[in-house]
């Protein structure tokens, strides 16, 4: 047989792999390939898995390949153009498309032998089944969930995905992530005021009046209509708990035709209704949009730096409203934790149904619808950094809120793309623009800004009669030497506290530190409690009473004496969230305190709980870490407390003045948004530090100025590329001569670029011992692809070698 009359297919394999792997087509099969599709195939020893067509050739450089077993689409389920953007990414940091796959594609999409499948709770006794599909179903009646592998067992059949995905696209059989989701989708109940009512006031005080003997059903009502002049939906539970009343005061209430419920899937939304919002920009806003616009004409990023609170979403949703208007799709990036902020649920008052919300919290099914909705041109998406891997139809506009922000840098595991420069890859693709918008961009940003690359756009006072707050510094060398301070607080900022509870005033307090107390240590033996398989600290969370490495979650017993020399001499060094919390609650017995972080609110939902109720007015000081700092706007926030600001200041990092500058700015931001003049009170001992006066003065340009040359004189990005590269193994002489070798190679190459090795900056991760490499690559240097490549080669050369192929290689590009 000729060559030309066989046909192989190169395929990306769901699993942390580099590159492709090439498959043959039998001819039975050959006209429904396409790019694309999922075919089923068999790799390793017996494994089965779905894998997605990359490349159909006539030619194979392999002797035996073996032949793909089913194809499983008829249509594609990934876009030429994502694949691109594919191995833009592959190529750019270093990583493999398997792995790009994994982060890319839904969970119901990856196919194994070890994927587990289970039962929908539908009834399928009228749908029109083949005997493998009644076989497959009828032993998950009976079994609850199985393996891809065991129902290959049963039926006796080398390939049984196409059944299970004809199962799947009739809703009738699911992929479950973990046993803990398999339960079918919540739902959630809403209710909003009757129409009726809100038609004739007349109606609505009749209403109100027929109620007021039952006092369970006027709280009701009165908590659904505190703060919510147009009436929009709410959640039942979130008003039952408000009003402390219980469900029965519903049925009544629908009963009087007082209310209307429907219920939704839990992440769907009540409708959007027309009367809403109207959107009215100020003159800066209509110029800022201009300029936008001017700008877009001969440059694809505009780069929109606005104070806090200087109306950017308002700009934002007009540009968004426009671009959906002629047609095209919206992406609007958001960090993680900032979605459950009320930027979300101001955005649906503006898009209602046409906003579909894409990030870790949704589940399996969700994802899976968005993603077909994607496809099928849904106008506007508001997502993660993972949502640059949605499918695309005709984008027009990406929005990179908060642009600075590091959660657009995924860390592990690989691929460590960041968003917000992947986006402008995607955005060339659909040519498409971008916009970033941040009050504290990002040195790389800004600097491509300056340069001209990018168009830039400022708002340099915030919106309406609201003005930047007022920030100022305690000196705690001061404070403490004069006896001025009472725990971690100073009398002023107590002062303060008190002043604003009294004039009914929110508080947000920040410290960037969870738990208890970081460091548990000996008096007697200078012993310190620290993980056993990670080179840090354990934490002392009081609420759970336990220890607790916050790298690789092991959890242990608070000891009452020192385990080394048995004396009652444990001291706690440091304090965290928690602890704030304890004190304040010392102190203000009567107030209403809560925490807001990951300990506190792991989950989406408990976020936007907290969240609600501090919006509500139920909270009045809310302690925080970083989560507090993301999108949020709250009108009755006149008082910012942040405590030691040193912490933020000192970190063994070449971005760590950059970071800490956002950090401050931002969490500053958040009080006096209104017409009161909010107040920033900063704890610190290193009162003189240069970014401490640019964040009093408000002064982003003499930042960036002092830091810009720094960067230069030290030879840090934007004038260089970084890679590092680190190695962990868990016995220590084999991560030091691994590391060793791979920096003997590169050096001979590539010189005093290459810095190092040394310990990563924490030495020990879970068991292994962590090497690393930094490569500095000049901006210009053709020798970026070079390296590139070679870093790749000597990789894998390292992990060809017998004694080393454990080895746990990770490259990182432009580290964060
Ligand atoms: P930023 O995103 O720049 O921090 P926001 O968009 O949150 O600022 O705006 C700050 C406040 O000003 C918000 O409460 C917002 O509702 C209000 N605001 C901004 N623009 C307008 C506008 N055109 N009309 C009414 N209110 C506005
Ligand atoms: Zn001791
Ligand atoms: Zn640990």
């Amino acid at each position: 047989m000729e060559d030309t009359d066989k046909l192989f297919v190169e395929v990306i394999v769901p699993l942390a792999l580099d590159g492709c792997f090439t498959y043959s087509v039998p001819l039975h099969l050959r006209d429904r390939v396409k790019i694309g599709v999922r075919v089923e195939i068999e790799f390793g020893k017996s494994k089965k898995y779905s894998a997605l067509v990359k490349k159909i050739t006539n030619e194979s450089n392999w002797q035996k390949v073996k032949d793909i077993l089913d194809v499983l689409d008829e249509n594609p389920i990934v876009t030429t153009r994502q694949l691109q953007l594919w191995d833009w990414i592959s190529d750019y940091y270093l990583c493999g498309l398997g792995e790009i796959s994994l982060a890319a594609l839904p969970n119901s999409y990856r196919l194994s032998s070890e994927t587990l499948v289970l039962k929908e709770a539908v009834d399928y006794s009228s749908v029109e089944l083949t005997d493998d599909e009644y076989q497959i179903l009828e032993a998950l009646e009976i079994r609850e969930t199985l393996s891809i592998q065991d129902i290959q067992l049963f039926l006796m059949k080398k390939s049984v995905m196409r059944t299970l995905k004809s199962l799947m696209d009739r809703k009738l059989l699911t992929v479950i992530e973990s046993l803990k989701s398999k339960n079918s989708t919540p739902q959630v109940k809403w209710i909003k005021l009757h129409p009726r009512l809100i038609e004739d006031k007349a109606e609505f005080n009749i209403a109100l009046n027929s109620i007021q003997k039952n006092e369970n059903q006027t709280r009701f009502l009165l908590s659904y209509l505190m703060n919510n002049p147009t009436f929009i939906w709410k959640k039942q539970s979130e008003i039952i708990n408000k009003s402390k009343t219980s469900s029965s005061v519903v049925i009544s209430l629908l009963k009087k035709e007082i209310i209307i419920l429907q219920e939704l899937d839990k992440f769907s939304y009540p409708a959007y209704e027309e009367n809403s919002s109207h959107l009215v920009l100020s003159d800066e806003q209509s110029i800022a949009i201009d300029q936008i616009k001017e700008n877009w004409k001969s440059k694809d990023v505009c780069l929109l730096k606005g104070v806090t609170g200087s109306g950017k979403t308002h700009i934002y949703i007009k540009l968004i409203q426009e671009t959906i208007a002629s047609g095209r799709q919206v992406l609007y990036l958001l960090p993680e934790i900032a979605l459950t902020s009320q930027l979300v649920l101001r955005l649906r008052q503006h898009f209602g149904d046409q906003l579909l919300e894409y990030h870790s919290g949704i589940g399996n099914s969700n994802r899976l619808a968005i993603w077909n909705a994607c496809l099928n041109n849904h106008p506007f998406i508001v997502g993660a950094r993972s949502s640059i891997f949605l499918p695309f139809n005709n984008l027009g506009l990406i929005i990179i809120d908060e642009e600075h922000d590091q959660s657009y840098k995924q860390v592990d595991p690989a691929p460590r793309y960041n968003a917000r420069d992947a986006a402008l890859i995607l955005a060339q693709e659909h040519q498409a623009k971008i916009l970033l918008g941040s009050a504290t961009p990002s040195i790389e940003s800004y600097t491509n800004a300056v340069q001209n690359k990018y168009g830039l756009i400022e708002l340099n006072a915030r919106f309406g009669e609201s003005k930047m707050p007022e920030i100022i510094l305690i000196p705690l060398k001061e404070a403490y030497k004069y006896n001025r301070m009472k725990g971690f607080f100073s009398e002023d900022l107590l002062l303060e506290i008190e002043s604003q509870l009294q004039r009914k005033k929110q508080i947000l307090i920040f410290r960037n530190r969870r738990g208890y107390s970081p460091v548990l240590q000996c008096r007697n033996c200078n012993w310190e409690a620290k993980c056993e398989q990670c080179d840090i600290h354990l934490t002392l969370h009081k609420q759970y009473h336990h220890l607790k490495c916050h790298l690789c979650g092991l959890k242990k017993p608070i000891p009452s004496k020192c385990p080394q020399c048995s004396q009652h001499s444990l001291k706690m060094i440091g304090f965290g969230t928690e602890k704030i919390e304890e004190e304040l609650s010392l102190i203000f017995p009567e107030i209403n305190i809560q925490r807001f972080d990951l300990d506190a609110a792991r989950s989406k939902v408990s976020q936007s709980q907290i969240l609600e109720a501090f919006h509500e007015g139920d909270i009045q000081i809310l302690v925080g870490t970083q989560m507090l700092t993301k999108g949020l706007d709250f009108d009755q926030v006149l008082l910012v407390g942040i405590l030691q600001a040193d912490q933020i200041l000192f970190y063994p990092d070449f971005r760590a003045q950059e970071r800490a500058f956002q950090l401050l700015t931002q969490v500053s931001g958040r009080s006096g948004r209104r017409d009161d003049l909010g107040k920033v009170i900063i704890q610190a001992f290193n009162v003189q530090h240069p970014v401490l006066k640019d964040v009093m003065n408000h002064d982003f340009e003499t930042f960036y100025n002092r830091e810009i040359n720094e960067r230069k004189k030290f030879v840090y990005p934007p004038f260089v590329r970084i890679v590092r590269i680190e190695i962990r193994h868990r016995k220590e002489e084999v991560a030091n001569q691994s590391i060793e070798y791979l920096a003997t190679l590169l050096k001979k190459q590539y010189g005093k670029r290459i810095l190092g090795p040394a310990d990563s900056t924490i030495a020990r991760i879970k068991g292994y011992y962590a090497r690393e490499i930094f490569i500095k690559i000049e901006k210009k240097s053709n020798l970026i692809k070079n390296i590139k490549d070679n870093i790749r080669n000597h990789c894998q050369e390292l992990k060809n070698q017998e004694a080393w192929h454990n080895l746990r290689i990770l490259i990182d590009v432009d580290p964060y």
